[in-house]
Order: C-alpha cells, then sequence, then structure tokens
C-alpha cells in the first residue's frame, strides 16, 4: 500500500507526524519513507510493507496529511501502475525531462578513447540540437586483457567539454558502487557542468547490491538495462530494487537478448516490449539499437539496420534512444563496428523525428477511436 501524503509536506510537519503515529500503531506493517523532490513541489510517499491487508483505506485517507492512498496489488509496487493510480510517469533531471510521453536522444561513444574523440562527437551533437549523450569511462569487457575504459582518469575532461557544449545529462555506466563517488568528485572538482544519468549494464541487471547501493542514493537518475538472459519481469524486479531503496528516477532500456534466435543480429531486437514496459510501469523506456544489431549494414532501401529497428522502438513509443557513434569507428577501442559516423549524426535524428511524428499520430487516432 503507498500512503501519498499531501505535496510540501515535510518530515518535521505536524501532519507528517500524525500519520507516521498512526501507521506504527498497526501491528505488523513496516513503513519506508519515500521523498521526491520534483520541479515544483516535495512529494512524500510512505510505503507500506506487511499485512496491509488489515489496514483501512478510509481511515488512513480521513488523516489530515494523507492526499491519496492506493492499495498495491501488482508486483512492481513503486515503480509499477496500479488501479487508480496517477502518480506521475515523467521526472526532470538537470532541465531534461524523461518521460512515457517524450522522447530523447542519447546519441554518443560507446567508450571514451581521448579529448580530441569527444570533443568531436559533443561539437556534432551542440550543432544539432542535442543536450544529451551517452560517453563509457567504466566498461565491463568479456576478457580481461580488452580495454577496460579509463575510469576516473577521462571524467574530469569529458565533464568539462560537457559544459562547454551545453551537454545537460550524460549517460555513463556504472559498474562498481566506488565509481559513484569518483562521479561525484570530479562533478565537484569541474563545477558541475554536466549532469549524469547513471548506467547500469545488461551484466548487472541482477547484481542485487550494486542496484542497493544506487537505489539509495539521490544524486544521479538510473538507466537500467535489462538483463540479456532472464525474463522482462525478472529484469522489472531489478529496477523495483533501485525504487524500492528510495531511488525512483528509473529509465528501463532494452538492448536486445542474447541468443542465436536473432543472427545476424547481435542480439535479438525486443523493442515490442516497448509499449509492455510503459503499460506494466510507470517508468520511460528507451531503446538501445546499437547494442542490439551490433553492426552498421545497410538494406536494400538503403536504410541501416540500426535505424529500422531505432524506428521500430521509437514508433511503438520509446522515451529514449541510446546509440553509438564514433568519428572513426576503425580505431574505437570498444565497439566501432556498430558506431554510426559523426557525418550520420543530422540524418539519424531526422529519421528518429519521422517515426516519433507517426506515433503521435497513431495515438491521436487511438484516442479518436476511442471517443467516436
Ligand atoms: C553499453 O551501453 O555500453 C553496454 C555495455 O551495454 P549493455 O550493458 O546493454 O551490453
Ligand atoms: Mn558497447
Amino acid at each position: 500500500m503507498i500512503v501519498i501524503l499531501k505535496p510540501h509536506l515535510g518530515r518535521s510537519s505536524d501532519e507528517f507526524g500524525v500519520v507516521m503515529n498512526y501507521l506504527s500503531n498497526q501491528p505488523n506493517i513496516q513503513i519506508r519513507v519515500h521523498e521526491e523532490s520534483g520541479s515544483q513541489q516535495l512529494l512524500t510517499e510512505l510505503y507500506l510493507i506487511g499485512d496491509t491487508d488489515a489496514l483501512s483505506l478510509e481511515d488512513i485517507e480521513s488523516l489530515q496529511g494523507v492526499e491519496r492512498v492506493v492499495r498495491v496489488s501488482e508486483a512492481y509496487r513503486v515503480l509499477g501502475r496500479h488501479k487508480d493510480d496517477n502518480r506521475p510517469t515523467s521526472f526532470e533531471y538537470n532541465g531534461v525531462k524523461f518521460g512515457q510521453d517524450n522522447l530523447n536522444v542519447f546519441a554518443g561513444l560507446c567508450a571514451v578513447d581521448n579529448l580530441e574523440h569527444v570533443e568531436m562527437m559533443m561539437r556534432a551533437l551542440k550543432d544539432n540540437g542535442q543536450t544529451c549523450t551517452r560517453m563509457g569511462a567504466y566498461k565491463p569487457r568479456t576478457s580481461p586483457y580488452a580495454f577496460q575504459g579509463h575510469g576516473k582518469n577521462c571524467l574530469p575532461y569529458v565533464f568539462e567539454l560537457a559544459g562547454k557544449y551545453d551537454i545537460r545529462v550524460i549517460a555513463m555506466e556504472i559498474t562498481h558502487e566506488s565509481h559513484l563517488d569518483e562521479i561525484n568528485e570530479a562533478l565537484h572538482q569541474t563545477g558541475n557542468p554536466t549532469g549524469i544519468l547513471v548506467q547500469i549494464g545488461t551484466r548487472n541487471t541482477q547484481n542485487f547490491e550494486l542496484l542497493k547501493k544506487v537505489g539509495q542514493q539521490q544524486d544521479f537518475p538510473v538507466l537500467l538495462k535489462r538483463g540479456f538472459g532472464i525474463t522482462l519481469d525478472e529484469s522489472l524486479h531489478a529496477a523495483e530494487y533501485l525504487a524500492s531503496e528510495g531511488n525512483s528516477r528509473v529509465i528501463f532500456a532494452l538492448r536486445g537478448m542474447k541468443t542465436n534466435m536473432g543472427d545476424p543480429h547481435r542480439n535479438l531486437v525486443d523493442f515490442a516490449h516497448v509499449p509492455v514496459v510503459k503499460r506494466l510501469t510507470r517508468m520511460p523506456v528507451c531503446i538501445d539499437p546499437s547494442h542490439s544489431v551490433g553492426n552498421r549494414e545497410r538494406t536494400p532501401d538503403g536504410i541501416m539496420e540500426v535505424s529500422h529497428v531505432t524506428a521500430q522502438g521509437v514508433i511503438a513509443g520509446a522515451n529514449m534512444v541510446l546509440v553509438d557513434f564514433h568519428p572513426q569507428p576503425a580505431k574505437a577501442l570498444v565497439d566501432g563496428p556498430q558506431a554510426l559516423l559523426i557525418e550520420e549524426l543530422p540524418y539519424f535524428l531526422e529519421d528518429v523525428a519521422i517515426s516519433r511524428q507517426a506515433y503521435e499520430q497513431r495515438c491521436k487516432l487511438a484516442q479518436q477511436k476511442i471517443t467516436d
């Protein structure tokens, strides 16, 4: 059960005390306080765990500080959509809105290799009106002998360049909780020129201790990749680990499933799940066409396979596209074969816009049909 308090009711208010007092006197109930400071208001939600069937919804709703009570029936308690649940499906971070009703493109380097390439990428993004990017500093690699990313050494120049080119949010994977401190320190040192969307990669989707640590911090929102060899339900539960620890600013990313049934793609594209995740949860949904497809092949119609699958995700309502670019893919230290060329960025963005428009038209048509 979720008890939503009236906006602006902080922990020190009398109303908060009354509600907590009432609930702590109920047998076999644990209370988790979840506070979220949005752009407009402070939102406080109390998650009740335990014998909630015995609680009276009406009695709780009659308490002064309570705005609404939601009885949670489904598995994804915090991030799920529940009956009569009109909690928000969007959040704002560093001036960028992330929601189930809009779309952001995060084009950038799979892995930071050198300052020149970071600058070329960011300049191209700015020239094309983009304020978000992806930049890998900590790379989880199959072989221990492969390039592992420049780690904290590259953070200062990546963040400074982001500031120079007005990049508001960088998606950056972390593979260990200590990376959060390294990122925070580098941001601090460089004067907070940008924001970070902390990415949990597909290899760590069920690294529960990492999820708990990332869920316990409120500095950064999280991009959680779907696990490549587990069910959707298992991956959505992983997202719930982040939220149950207190961080519900979570974006869920589809990146393809590991099976040779998807050959010749690197992974089996799973973007049919975009609307499913939006139906089951309130999370914005990201697609990663680069790691799904894994090549830059062009089909006879002249369109690249990466763009084809991007279109499939966007026309189904995806809210974020995470895509690899590189100035010289042949020289990229990680995932060169799937990187698009920087010169292809304007074309890629225009193609995405066509699919987004088509999605918006599809929504209008569906609404008309419902009201007819
Ligand atoms: C990545 O986005 O760089 C990455 C390693 O993705 P995934 O975890 O989906 O393989
Ligand atoms: Mn990669």
